[in-house]
Order: structure tokens, then sequence, then C-alpha cells
């Protein structure tokens, strides 16, 4: 049987059910806080320390003091998953805003709440969707412009995703796939999306309303290396409906092949060889120390 896990909240380490933070916290009231989701492979926490990095450039983006430094938070990090022993695992990192009044002012709340989960969780879709793929469709749902909340910032408030889900649930799709405000394709709605023709590879931009993902920058790398020419930049819709292969790529989704969009099938072959190629690579290196952090 699977332990319990035990999970990390402001200093204590807690069992699963006594694991709370106030109903006045602004991260319940506001979605006003941050996050990182990261994964383990075989002992190794694959990226930690440029989760680490972004979780913090995320916190200077909305102000908010994490009252941990970086190394202390790491350590945190690590200590949590030792007491968990898991070796392949899944981590989420919380920073919220902490206990305020009911105003949205963040000057009100004076600390900041650190939460780290670590549970085992399959990948976003199943594992049947690495060889079957996904269904998608193209969510009415626009990602929010790059003025408004932005989307580089990993925010707890993730009501443009969530509104795209229900468009997909409500069609009987596994996902959506979003576009910008200028209608180029940005990206899914926890994942981002590359498109292959003839064998290269090509991204929708970080301007185009995506998160700065870990797992894209280290696919978009790994295919470099491969021999692949990889394009980030601008895609029509036209574009990716004409693609031969499409896949999506993040922490919880992984490589996750793309077998339709709005009911129309992707190329000839799910996943194709390309996808089929990288998801091989990016295996078997998640769980090299060389790409990441031993527990
Ligand atoms: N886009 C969105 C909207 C996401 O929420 C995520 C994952 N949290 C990603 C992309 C993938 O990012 P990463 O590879 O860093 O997990």
């Amino acid at each position: 049987m699977v332990k319990d896990p035990v999970v990390y909240v402001d200093g204590e380490f807690v069992p699963r059910e006594e694991a709370k933070v106030s109903v006045f916290d602004h991260g319940l009231l506001y979605g006003d806080g941050i996050f990182e989701g990261i994964r383990v492979y075989n002992g190794v926490v694959f990226k930690l320390d440029a989760h680490l990095d972004r979780l913090y450039r995320s916190a200077r983006a909305i102000e908010l003091n994490i009252p941990l430094e970086k190394e202390a938070l790491k350590a945190a990090l690590l200590e949590t998953l030792r007491r968990n022993g898991y070796t392949d695992s899944y981590i989420r990192l919380l920073v919220t805003r902490g206990k305020g009044d009911l105003g949205v002012n963040p000057k009100k709340c004076p600390k900041a709440s650190v939460v780290i989960i670590n549970i085992q969780v399959e990948p976003m879709h199943g594992h049947g969707s690495k060889s079957q793929g996904i269904s998608t469709i193209i969510a009415s749902t626009r990602r929010q412009t790059p003025d408004s909340a932005s989307h580089e910032i990993k925010s707890l408030n993730y009501l443009n995703s969530i509104l795209a889900t229900l468009e997909a649930n409500r069609q009987g799709a596994d996902d959506a796939i979003m576009l910008d405000h200028r209608g180029f394709v940005a990206e899914a709605t926890g994942t981002t999306l590359v498109a292959v023709w003839n064998g290269e590879l090509h991204a929708p931009p970080l301007t185009a309303s995506i998160l700065d993902s870990i797992t894209r920058r280290f696919v978009l790398d790994l295919a470099r290396e491969l021999g692949f020419p990889v394009h980030e930049r601008d895609m029509t819709l036209f574009q990716l409906l004409m693609a031969d292969e499409v896949f999506l790529c993040g922490t919880m989704g992984e490589i996750t092949p793309v077998r339709s969009i709005n009911g129309q099938s992707v190329g000839d072959q799910t996943p194709g060889p390309v996808t089929q190629r990288l998801i091989t690579e990016y295996k078997a290196r998640r769980k090299d120390p060389q790409y990441g952090t031993q527990i």
C-alpha cells in the first residue's frame, strides 16, 4: 500500500488530511499566488533549478515576498521528497499571498504561505495518451492579451484555461488548444504546442501568450541536438491543421501526441515518427542527473 504523503506547509511537515491554509488566504480569495509543477523521475527532480528560477521570477512580477531564500526552499522541497520516499512522483510547489482582509489589496497580507505537495500522479491525459494521442478542439476562449494578466507569470489564477477546458468537456474532447488575441495558435490549457511539417518543428513563440514552459525549452533543444530544424514563430490555424504531426508538452502532460483537432485527423499516423523519436529521447534523458537534482 502506498503510504500517505506528508505535505510541507509553512515550515511544518503535516499529514495530507491536515494540510490546510486559511479561508482568508488571498490565494483562495483571489487566485493571488504562484506555483510550479515539477516531476521526479527515478530519484531525479527534473530541471529543479529552472523551476525555482521561474518561481522567483513570478514572485518578483507580482511583488510577492517568498519567505525563504531559494536555497532554503530547495532544501525544504528535497526534505519533503526524502520523507515521502517516492522515486517517481509529482511536486506542486505553491506560494500564496497569505492571510489578509476581504479586499483585493495585497498590502493587507503580511506573510506569504509556502506549500509543497508531493504525490504520485499519472500524465495529464493518462498513460494511454502516449500511444494513441488525444482529441482536441480549438477553444473560443482566447489566451489573455500580453497587457492583461501576463501569461508569463505562473499564477494560481487559471480561469482562462478552465473556461477552455469546459468547452473541451462539452464537446467530448480531451483538451483544448487556445489562440492568442490576434488569432494565432498559442498553447493548450496546461501544455505548450509543437507542430511538425516535413521533419521540421514549428512552435508558437513566447510572445504568442504562452507560458515559458521548461519542457518546451527542453524538447526544442533536444530536437535541435538531434538535427531537426526548429522554428519559433507565429502559427496560423491553417498551418496547424495541415501539420504532419502535432504534440503538446509540459510537466504534467509530458509529450502528448495530438490525434485530432475539431474532429479532423492530424497527419497519417499518431504518434508520428518525429514525435515518437522525441518521446524516446525525452524518456531516456529526464531521469539523468545532468538534467536535474538528485534527491
Ligand atoms: N502552459 C501552461 C498554461 C501551463 O500551465 C503549463 C504547465 N504548468 C505549461 C504550459 C507547461 O510548462 P512546463 O513545461 O514548465 O511544465
